[in-house]
Formats: C-alpha cells, sequence, structure tokens
C-alpha cells in the first residue's frame, strides 16, 4: 500500500505540536491547518488518505468540514475533540466521520486509531480490486476487458474518456472537483485545463447518451467539478 498522507486540522499549538511530533517520529507524511477553511482547502489540494479533525474550530464548526469534505472525498476522517457529548460524536459519524478520539488522549491510542484506518483503506482497496464488473443503472464496466456498456450495447471510448469514466464510477455518488479529475487523469504538473477537461467530459456524455438519451452519467456541477450519480435501470424504452 502506498504511503498515506495525513491532514492534521487543530487550532491548539500545544495539541497540534503532540500530535505532528508523534506522526513526525513514526515515520508518517503529514500537512497541518488550524482553522476549517485551511483544512477544506488542503483537502482538495493534496488529497490526504487520513484526517485528524479537531471539531471546535475559529472559523467554521467541524461537523461542516466533515459535510464538505464527505462530499467529494473518502478520506478516513477520525475526530479529535474536547467535547465529550454523545451526540456531537454521533453528528459527526452521520454527517460521515469514520472514527472519534476524546481529548485527552494517549499517543498509543492515537496510533492504534491511525493504524486501524489504514487496515480500513487497505480492506476498502482490494474489496475494489476484487469486483471486476462495475454496475451503474445501465452502465456497465469490465475492467478486466475494459468493455463499457449501456443498455447491453458496447461504447467505444478513447483511453482518456475511459479513464475519466472509471475514476467517476469508482467515486461513483461523489462530487469530484476539477482539480481533483485533472490531478487523477493527467497526474501533477501536467498541464490540462478545465476547459480540456469540459471537452473530454462532452465527448465522453455524448458517446453514452447515443445509446440511451435520457441516461445522465455524468452530472456536471458548475464552478466544482463531475459526479457520476447512483442511478436505477432505467425502464425500457422500447
Ligand atoms: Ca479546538
Amino acid at each position: 500500500m502506498d504511503e498515506i498522507k495525513i491532514l492534521v486540522v487543530e487550532d491548539d499549538r500545544s495539541v497540534l505540536n503532540l500530535i505532528t511530533t508523534t506522526l513526525k517520529i513514526n515515520h508518517y507524511s503529514y500537512i497541518s491547518a488550524t482553522t476549517g477553511n485551511e483544512a477544506v482547502s488542503l483537502c482538495a489540494s493534496h488529497h490526504p488518505g487520513l484526517i485528524l479533525l479537531d471539531l471546535g474550530l475559529p472559523d467554521i464548526d467541524g461537523i461542516d468540514v466533515i459535510r464538505t469534505i464527505r462530499s467529494w472525498s473518502s478520506a478516513v476522517i477520525i475526530i479529535i475533540s474536547a467535547r465529550g457529548e454523545d451526540n456531537d460524536k454521533i453528528l459527526a459519524l452521520d454527517s460521515g466521520a469514520d472514527d472519534y478520539l476524546t481529548k485527552p488522549f494517549s499517543i498509543e491510542e492515537l496510533l492504534a486509531r491511525i493504524r486501524a484506518a489504514r487496515r480500513r483503506m487497505q480492506y476498502i482497496a482490494e474489496q475494489e480490486e476484487k469486483s471486476p464488473v462495475f454496475i451503474n443503472g445501465d452502465l456497465t464496466i469490465d475492467y478486466a476487458s475494459r468493455l463499457v456498456t449501456v443498455a447491453g450495447t458496447e461504447v467505444h471510448l478513447t483511453a482518456i474518456e475511459y479513464r475519466l469514466l472509471s475514476l467517476l464510477a469508482a467515486n461513483a455518488g461523489k462530487v469530484l472537483t476539477h482539480s481533483y479529475i485533472i490531478d487523477h487523469i493527467w497526474g501533477g504538473g501536467v498541464e490540462t485545463d478545465i476547459i480540456s477537461l469540459r471537452v473530454y467530459m462532452a465527448s465522453l456524455r455524448k458517446k453514452l447518451r447515443a445509446i440511451r438519451p435520457g441516461l445522465n452519467l455524468i452530472e456536471t456541477h458548475i464552478g466544482i467539478g463531475y459526479q457520476m450519480p447512483r442511478l436505477q435501470a432505467l425502464p425500457d424504452e422500447g
């Protein structure tokens, strides 16, 4: 498994130092933020695999940070909070957090949670590899043969269109930002802009709709990115 990047969000400098020092000593790669807005922005630009999030932040509430990040990221989110009330934890988990740690916590407890999060990430990755066919409504993607069909009819895609569709499928139900898509399809440092991405998406959408005109497999979120909604099969049009 690749090395994970951890985002630490904490406005209390002494707690932040304790966590980052622990991560450094244990050879974890990390970035840190002291406000909610900074956390959302760093998450969008750095795609951390794990987020350690304080709920009480100076600008926006931690719950709102979770909701925002969760709308387009599958990162494992562990809440670190001084709030002992169960209601806050439940609200955080319902909003998309994976686990929580209550202050004060021990270093050993923190490291154990990080190890558990990594096992969970590895399990998710393995499950994804095991499933050879993706099905969403009338769309199927057979990853082994790279065969894409809509309502049983093969769709001929270019290599980039296939990768775009696979990325949207792997994140079905989540909004993917322009920069996230560009990073994942073309890699860092490659000059591809949003206008080019729009052209590729239009072409992909056109090929899918050529078979089923009513099919909405790619939703545009203006100014943000794209999303493949989870679909039920359409009723037969014939
Ligand atoms: Ca705080």
